[in-house]
């Protein structure tokens, strides 16, 4: 099979006029101009019969985007809840998701979740699932995906310590598409110990994990050892199960968490010193950064023009829908390109001057390319190379580019012509 674009962007190289993206049994095998003159063309392929060609037209081919953070089953309780500190919204959530129904309700939104994230160019998930409800159910969609089982040591239902950590991970059952993940929640719900053997269980298994880290002031300070800066009930169940950050800094308390293991993907990461920067840096870390739930949440400007300065890699993600409107990744990179270089709560000058300005490349990258690495799946997908799954998508814009395909894609309305799943045509 042969997919002919008026141009194809393979993100890792330079987009082609009139190119082509040869598939065989799911994989990529060749990638080049329509011609022949110019991209990567793979020993011993040949352009096949007229009936071998998909022409998509004026049609912008890019690798299918990758979302490496969302909760799909938080899908049912899109805008239930309005914009709001984190405290507050997180105290709502805890609420809605109490419900005796919830369980159910959940379960039922997964697919949903997925669909919303197919049709709108997203052909990888990270996602995450609180009791691992979610993998059956993303089993059944033909989404490629990363099912995160998340350990939250505090929580009334399984996994709640690393032996149903590991029971959880027991039960799931991969394949082509679907890749099992560890997530302990976050420093404030978890105990050292427990994060070390879930990072240590991912390890083991050669999977990947993540954590939400460094999300609001209060955790950093939490973590610090102050008192009473947490939602009271949480603080609570936080000393029943023995958390304590030990008064150490946000990032030294990771790394005494996670000391040996691979590096692992942290989402939000919105409260860091200069220093941590560097921390992350050596340690090599992806940062999962939501551009529109950290607005929704009125965090200050997130730190990833430092991050960038540092050479840390950051991935765009959306969260899920109970604080964002859309699981549509271009419009997360576009939202950043436009509204996020004027962040919510940041009043001052130097905020405004240090707010960086990313080039349409580079935001394309981090929805596809750093997203996989942050899923530990950039030698599979995330970029059209020869051997990667033929996972792409095809977008149209209202006025066809003569130049820059990129800029055009994120810079304009775009509709989705089709997606595909390991060369299988799924939207
Ligand atoms: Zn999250």
């Amino acid at each position: 099979m042969i997919f002919r674009a008026a141009w194809v962007v393979p993100v890792d190289s330079p987009p082609i006029r009139d190119g082509c993206v040869h598939v065989a049994r799911g994989r990529i095998t060749c990638v080049q101009s329509w011609a022949g003159g110019v991209g990567i063309p793979a020993a011993g392929s040949a352009v096949g019969s007229a009936e071998d060609v998909l022409n998509l037209g004026d049609c912008i081919l890019t690798p299918g985007l990758v979302n490496p953070h969302t909760h799909l089953e938080l899908t049912c309780y899109a805008g239930t809840t309005p914009p709001a500190p984190f405290w507050s919204w997180f105290r709502e959530l805890i609420r809605l998701r109490g419900g005796p129904d919830s369980l159910e309700r959940e379960r039922g939104s997964v697919a949903d979740g997925a669909w919303q994230s197919l049709r709108s160019g997203v052909t990888c998930v990270g996602d995450i699932s609180r009791r691992n409800i979610a993998w059956p159910e993303l089993k059944r969609v033909p989404i490629r995906k990363v099912c995160f089982a998340e350990l939250l040591s505090i929580a009334d239902s399984p996994p709640r310590n690393p032996a149903e950590l590991r029971s959880a991970v027991a039960e799931m059952a991969e394949d082509d598409l679907l890749t099992i993940g560890i997530t302990p929640h976050a420093p404030y719900t978890v105990p050292a110990d427990q994060i070390r053997a879930a990072v240590e269980l991912a390890a083991e298994l050669r999977r990947p994990w993540c954590a939400h880290w460094a999300e609001t002031r209060e955790e950093n300070a939490f973590v610090a050892g102050r008192r009473g800066v947490l939602l009271e009930m949480i603080e609570r169940a936080a000393a029943a199960a023995g958390i304590d950050g030990g008064g150490r800094g946000s990032l030294d308390y990771l790394e005494h968490c996670t000391r040996g293991a691979p590096p692992g993907a942290l989402a939000h990461v919105n409260y860091v010193e200069p220093r941590e920067i560097e921390q992350l840096a050596a340690r090599g870390h992806v940062v999962m950064y939501c551009p529109r739930a950290h607005a929704f949440f009125g965090h200050t400007r997130h730190p990833i023009a430092e991050m960038r300065r540092a050479g840390v890699p950051v991935a765009l993600g959306t969260d899920s829908l109970a604080s964002n409107q859309s699981l549509a990744l271009l419009d997360e990179a576009r939202f950043l390109a436009t509204c996020g270089a004027r962040e919510t709560n940041s009043s001052s000058p130097g905020d405004q001057a240090a707010s960086p300005e990313f080039s349409a490349a580079e935001l394309l990258r981090m929805i596809t390319l750093v997203a996989a690495r942050a899923l530990r799946l950039d030698d599979q997908i995330g970029s059209l190379a020869v051997g990667k799954w033929a996972d792409l998508a095809a977008f149209r814009v209202a006025t066809p580019p003569d130049d820059d395909p990129v800029a055009s894609l994120l810079g304009m309305e775009s509709t989705v012509a089709g997606v595909w799943v390991g060369g299988a045509r799924v939207v």
